[in-house]
């Protein structure tokens, strides 16, 4: 084999034992052929063929088909004569024809988001050598008819015309089993197969106005650059975004021979997983379909089979198949192959050992002979995302470190999804039952169509099975019910991927899309009706079902005991009421990292109040709606500050622009105007007075406080004395009091002698007083700049980088939503910067500010309050640099502790 050093290599070798690559050069060989690579060394039994490179598909990407295909040519003429001499066939031959499979294959998975061609080099000629070669005529009609359609569809691009179309393909299949009365494709004959492959031809044809590619060189470099398109197809783009996954990775393309599992009654293929992918158990788990290809049991054709007896038991009892029938009809692979059986419970052992993870792996038999496909770490749950790890580390076969390494912090969302409420099931009526693909409790409208998943709020995406296409429909829906698949079909191991909830292989619905209705046992369904799933039981339920919190299991508290072993950065939460304080505690916060008092001004009295302060003529009018607010703002502080006991409490002063108290439409005017007895003119005309052409760039934050100090007081005094009546009841709080949108030293210097005046005199006058601290948001890219003067005033810095990204950048954060999708599509971002911290940019600004800020105090307490501080990599971030402590909402907290732990580790 070439050493990989000798030149640039654009193409690895695999297969007999050796292979160019290994398992450590996924970022250039992609998982998939990195890990052929590794499976060949190891000696288990893989397919011979070879990789061209991720980096070729940047290339591809820059200088197009015909360049790349002459750099390739020689590099993958050798690697089929490696495949042809091993296998003993050759490519092109008319007598001994070497089919090949072409696959995706990037760094990391994305099931079923790129081009697959299976069968590649079938011709008129060649199935008559195969037919030779075999004496199997049927299998290799079938072969061919298999590569026309895959080809046709990924290569040439056929499809349905429009969305309520079947696949013309599959119109075309379902016609001869109809017009021959059966069921399922193994059952078509030597005719009907042999006519289909010319009906295919002819749609092929039709649908593109050019002649099929016969010659299987042609064909080769059009699957290869397809698969290289296939990177850059809209649901790869979503995904990618989706999981933040960078363009520039590119996809590698891996060619392969082909082995045939649909050689006949000694042949199949599966899907496996080494242990449970939803719940985590260390069970053994899988489904394979006797004389079939890999593709008809992820896309769910068929229904497949269990390989293990245990498994295929377990199924029958719940789809309500009677042993006899279960034996007869889908016997498990232990039951029908136990040598195979035999041989891929010893691979999948080996191969969970090997990489120390759940396995999710491939595999084919031809004519009795054992052949892996592909092994990757499996697509799994957060709840077996965290189960597994823990048992590994109880097996011995991995540390703490790995354990939360293994962690992926944003998936841990999951778990706080709801459940049915134990009441609320209790009444409801089982519809339908299907495989419990992916756990948790869904309640929606039904939708037919992906793209219309958008159309309720609360959606059920209702499909025969699901296709890639339907990735972002998905995504949007609440849960997903197919009436075809097993747990390892698309639907599944997508949905499991996302954390949502999903029934697949609900045989008893039928989905008409043309009418869009589905009828179970003769109960018709419309699109919009209400149903509900429970995706952890796979039960299926008519109308809408209450939910409620999902409770914490035992296995995320030992995830999270080990996170806080080993991270250095606190963890705050962003709160205001005492229910959100509550449960950042549950969910492990040491403190409020930001209270924003606008958000506790909007209820009942207390907007009177505020906006009788606006329509005040003078300070002696504002004066006089404040002392009215002050009591009710003490009282929601206290219950705030009592709910944190112990813990710091992080309170910022009133920071939006005050038009945001006074409603924009007339209807709501009239009300406001009714309520605070003054006329519609008066609120129009305040409206108009509080009219800004930037109210993010305007009166707002400690300007407010700057021209109204009467609002800086009156809030000092409701946390000093909250703080204080609290300290009579003996309980110990530890105010700091924030002050918003410094861009200079001397705002920060008049705010805080305020305060302090103010702090004074109630200290006087109770003749007591308590621990607190005075600091400031860093939100205005000048304040970063001069950060080394502002810390001379200031007790802490927490940094706001909402504001600090929209004012960096120049976005106005409430418009940003127009332009920044196609930003992220043309690649000039590579993702939302309001989500996630642009380190390069808006990073320095932290960077400088956080240095110059520590030059003046080094023990300046430094926080960040943005969105950005429970987003996993904005968190790693944060601790590089040496911040204190990240503050999020409550439910990012677990993810911010683990992002925080696993930061340390790295
Ligand atoms: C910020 O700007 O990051 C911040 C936390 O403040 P707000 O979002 O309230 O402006
Ligand atoms: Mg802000």
């Amino acid at each position: 084999m070439n050493t990989p050093q000798d030149v640039k290599m654009r193409v690895y070798s695999f297969g007999d034992r050796v292979a160019d690559g290994n398992s450590a050069m996924k970022n250039l060989l992609g998982s998939k052929g990195a890990n052929l690579a590794e499976m060949s060394i190891m000696g288990i039994p893989v397919p011979p063929g070879f990789t061209i490179t991720t980096k070729t598909c940047t290339e591809y990407n820059q200088i197009g088909k015909d360049n790349v295909v002459s750099l390739l040519m020689t590099e993958v003429q050798i690697a089929i004569a490696k495949v042809e001499k091993s296998m003993g066939t050759r490519f092109g031959s008319n007598e001994n024809p070497c089919l090949l499979s072409v696959r995706s294959g990037s760094r990391v998975s994305m099931p079923g988001m790129m081009d697959t061609v299976l069968n590649l080099g079938m011709n008129d000629d060649s199935v008559k050598g195969l037919i030779a070669k075999t004496g199997n005529s049927r299998f290799a009609w079938d072969t061919y008819r298999r590569f026309v359609q895959m080809f046709g569809a990924v290569v040439l691009g056929v499809s349905a015309l429009t969305k309520e179309d079947q696949n013309p393909f599959e119109e075309i299949v379902e016609k001869y089993k109809r017009n021959r009365g059966i069921e399922l494709d193994s059952d078509l004959d030597v005719a009907d197969l042999k006519q289909m492959v010319r009906d295919f031809k002819d749609l092929c044809e039709m649908q593109t106005g050019k002649k099929f590619p016969e010659n299987p060189w042609d064909q080769l470099w059009a699957s290869i650059t397809a698969v290289f398109d296939s990177w850059m197809n809209p649901r790869a783009i979503y995904y990618r975004t989706m999981q933040q996954i960078p363009e520039e990775w590119g996809t590698a393309v891996n060619v392969q021979a082909m082995v045939f599992g649909n050689m006949g009654e000694n042949s199949g293929t599966g899907v496996a997983f080494t242990r449970n992918a939803s719940t985590g158990e260390n069970i053994f788990n899988g489904e394979y379909l006797i004389n079939a290809q890999g593709e008809d049991v992820v896309s769910g054709v068929r229904t497949p089979q269990q390989i293990t007896l245990k498994g295929s038991k377990t199924w029958a009892a719940s789809a309500g198949v009677s042993e006899i029938n279960r034996k007869t009809k889908y016997p498990s692979l232990e039951e029908l192959m136990p040598t195979t059986y035999a041989e891929l419970n010893t691979t999948q052992a080996i191969l969970e050992k090997h990489y120390n993870d759940m396995q999710d792996i491939e595999f084919t038999v031809q004519e009795g002979k054992f052949w892996m496909l592909q092994t990757r770490s499996g697509k799994r749950t957060a709840a077996a995302m965290m189960k597994i790890a823990i048992d590994l580390l109880a097996e011995g076969l991995i540390n703490e470190e790995q354990v939360l390494l293994m962690q992926e912090p944003s998936k841990l969302e999951e778990l706080l999804h709801p459940v049915f409420d134990g009441e609320a099931i209790k009444a409801a009526k089982i519809i339908a039952k299907g495989l419990p693909a992916s756990p948790g409790a869904a309640t929606g409208q039904i939708v037919f169509f992906a793209d219309e998943a958008h159309k309720y709020q609360f959606s059920i995406l209702v499909r025969v099975e699901t296709s890639p296409e339907d990735l972002e429909g998905m995504n949007i829906a609440k849960g997903i019910l197919t009436a075809r698949g097993g747990m390892t079909s698309h639907a599944a191991v997508v949905a499991r991927g996302m954390g949502k909830c999903c029934v697949s292989g609900a045989g008893s619905v039928i989905v008409n899309y043309k009418t869009r209705q589905m009828t179970i046992d003769k109960q018709v369904f419309h699109e919009g009706d209400w149903i509900s799933l429970n995706g952890t039981t796979g039960e299926v339920y008519k109308g809408k079902i209450r939910t409620k919190d999902g409770e914490l299991s035992d296995d995320f508290e030992t995830i999270m005991k080990l996170a806080d072993k080993y991270r250095v950065l606190g963890v705050r939460a962003n709160a205001e009421t005492e229910r959100e304080c509550k449960n950042a505690i549950k969910y492990g916060a040491e403190g409020v990292g930001l209270c924003r008092t606008e958000h506790m001004f909007f209820e009942g009295e207390r907007i009177m109040r505020i906006r009788e302060m606006i329509l005040s003529e003078d300070e002696t009018g504002r004066r006089k709606a404040l002392d009215k607010l002050l009591p009710i703002h003490r009282q929601d502080l206290k219950e705030v500050l009592r709910a944190m006991a112990n813990l710091p409490v992080t309170i910022r002063l009133l920071d939006p622009p005050l038009h945001e108290f006074i409603p924009h439409n007339i209807e709501n005017q009239k009300e406001m105007a009714f309520e605070m007895g003054v006329s519609i003119e008066t609120i129009k005309q305040k409206v108009q007075d509080l009219k800004e052409f930037n109210p993010m760039l305007g009166h707002r934050g400690c300007r407010l406080g700057i021209t109204y100090p009467e609002i800086t007081e009156m809030q000092a005094k409701a946390i000093i004395e909250a703080a204080l009546e609290l300290k009579a009841e003996g309980i110990k709080t530890f105010p700091e009091i924030m002050i918003p949108l410094i861009g200079t030293v001397k705002e920060l210097k008049l705010q805080k002698e305020l305060l302090k005046t103010i702090i004074d005199r109630i200290f006087e006058e109770k003749g007591d007083t308590i621990d607190y601290l005075i600091g400031t948001m860093i939100e205005i890219p000048r304040a970063c700049l001069i950060a080394d003067q502002i810390a001379e005033e200031a007790d802490f810095f927490s940094f706001g980088t909402n504001d600090l990204t929209q004012m960096g950048f120049g976005y106005s954060r409430d418009d940003a939503g127009k332009f920044l999708p196609i930003y992220i599509e043309k690649g000039i971002l590579k993702s939302d910067p309001f989500q996630v911290l642009d380190q390069e940019g808006i990073g320095q600004l932290i960077e400088i500010a956080t240095k110059k800020g520590r030059a003046t105090k080094t023990q300046l307490k430094i926080g960040i309050c943005g969105e950005h501080g429970g987003d996993p990599s904005s968190v790693e971030f944060c601790h590089t640099i040496g911040m204190d402590y990240v503050s999020c909402s409550p439910f990012r907290i677990p993810i911010a502790r683990l992002a925080a732990a696993q930061a340390a580790l790295r």
